[in-house]
Order: structure tokens, then sequence, then C-alpha cells
């Protein structure tokens, strides 16, 4: 049961992360506009190859960045301070997704203006990142599993962090810190041992 007035206080939040997100996106066609980015608009500058490999890379780096900032901002002294807005939502809806502290808004806008003064990338792979960005963090905190039965198990699924997973960071807040991929979560041995079970509960067909 989500707490009263929850949707309200998620959205309000979103609104100034939105804000935040956007001096971001402004910072970053600054920066892009006078020079300052290793952004390039000729795919044959890189070849086909470095644009797909930039886009697994960029992914790596900024999983590896988030989870680690995710374990830093639930210390104790900090996580009340930064983190705590985000876990108001014990139950999770779309309107979480962006419902952040503006400290941890800022942290987490700041990874792209940062990465691509030092990755060559592509401006449509930089775009690519910033829809995958938006749609997985709207994916993760629908709190309804829109993934198919035994997903968690296949070469692809297992990797890949749904709304079940995050949920159980909400409901567990020591497991599950990923942002898109399962990785280092099943690295660092934080991976909730109840996710598999209630994976398969949600996903389980009713007649059986
Ligand atoms: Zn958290
Ligand atoms: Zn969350």
């Amino acid at each position: 049961m989500r707490k009263p007035k929850q949707s309200q206080k998620e959205i309000w939040r979103s609104f100034w992360s939105s804000g935040i997100f956007a001096v971001g996106g402004f910072i970053f066609y600054l920066l892009f506009e006078k020079g300052y980015t290793a952004v390039y608009t000729d795919v044959s500058e890189m070849g086909i190859a470095y644009l797909v490999v930039s886009f697994f890379l960029i992914m790596f780096l900024h999983e590896t960045y988030y989870y680690w900032l995710h374990r830093w901002i639930h210390k104790p002294g900090i996580y009340e301070k930064v983190h705590l807005t985000h876990h108001d939502s014990i139950i999770t809806s779309v309107w979480t997704s962006f419902s952040f502290h503006p400290i941890e808004s800022f942290l987490q806008v700041v990874f792209i203006p940062v990465i691509i003064i030092f990755v060559p990338a592509h401006i449509v792979v930089v775009m690519a990142l910033l829809f995958i960005m938006t749609v997985s963090a709207t994916i993760n905190h629908l709190d309804i599993e829109i993934y198919p039965r035994n997903f968690h198990k296949n070469f692809i699924g297992k990797w890949l962090i749904g709304a079940t997973h995050h949920s159980l960071h909400h409901t567990e807040f020591i497991t599950n810190y990923g942002l898109y991929f399962t990785f280092w979560d099943k690295w660092m041995n934080t991976e909730s041992k109840n996710f598999e079970p209630v994976f398969e509960k949600l996903t389980a067909k009713v007649d059986e």
C-alpha cells in the first residue's frame, strides 16, 4: 500500500530533478558547442565498430559509476541527507523514477557531461543512452513486472534489471543496487536472495 500523498510528493521532487537534469543538458550543449567534448557527428570518423563498442563501454562505465555511488549514498550519515528522499517510496510507481533529493539528481546527471569530455561518442550514441536511461528508470520503478516468465534465467535477461529487481531494493534497502545490469550486484554478492522466488511467483501462470 502506497503512503498517502506519495505520488504528489514524488511528482514535486521529480519537477526539481527535471530542472537539474535540464541544467545538465544545457551544460552538455555548451561544452559540445564550444568543442570541449569528445562527441562527434560523422560516423566515418571512428567507424561502425567503435560506435557499437563506445555504446557498451559507456553503459558499463555508467553502471559502474552508479553502483558504487549508490553503495556510497547508502552509508549512514550520507543516506539521510542524500538518498532517503528516494527511499521515502517503499512501494514504487512511475512517479518514483525521478523522485530524488536535488544533491542525488546532481550526482546522477554529472556523469554525462564528464564522460563525454573523455570518451569519444557519436551524438546518436549519447542520445540513445539518454533515452535508455529514461526508459529503464521508468521500467524499474513500475512495480509491475513486464518481463516474461523465466526471463531472469535466459542469457540476456539474467543480466538486466527490471521492476521486480528494483522493487526489492526499495523494500530491502541493502540489496540490488544496480542501475541497468545485475553484474555488479552478482560480483559483490549484493543481489537479493528473494529475487528469483519473487520473480518466479509474479510471472507464474495463474492456471498452473
Ligand atoms: Zn538506494
Ligand atoms: Zn529506485
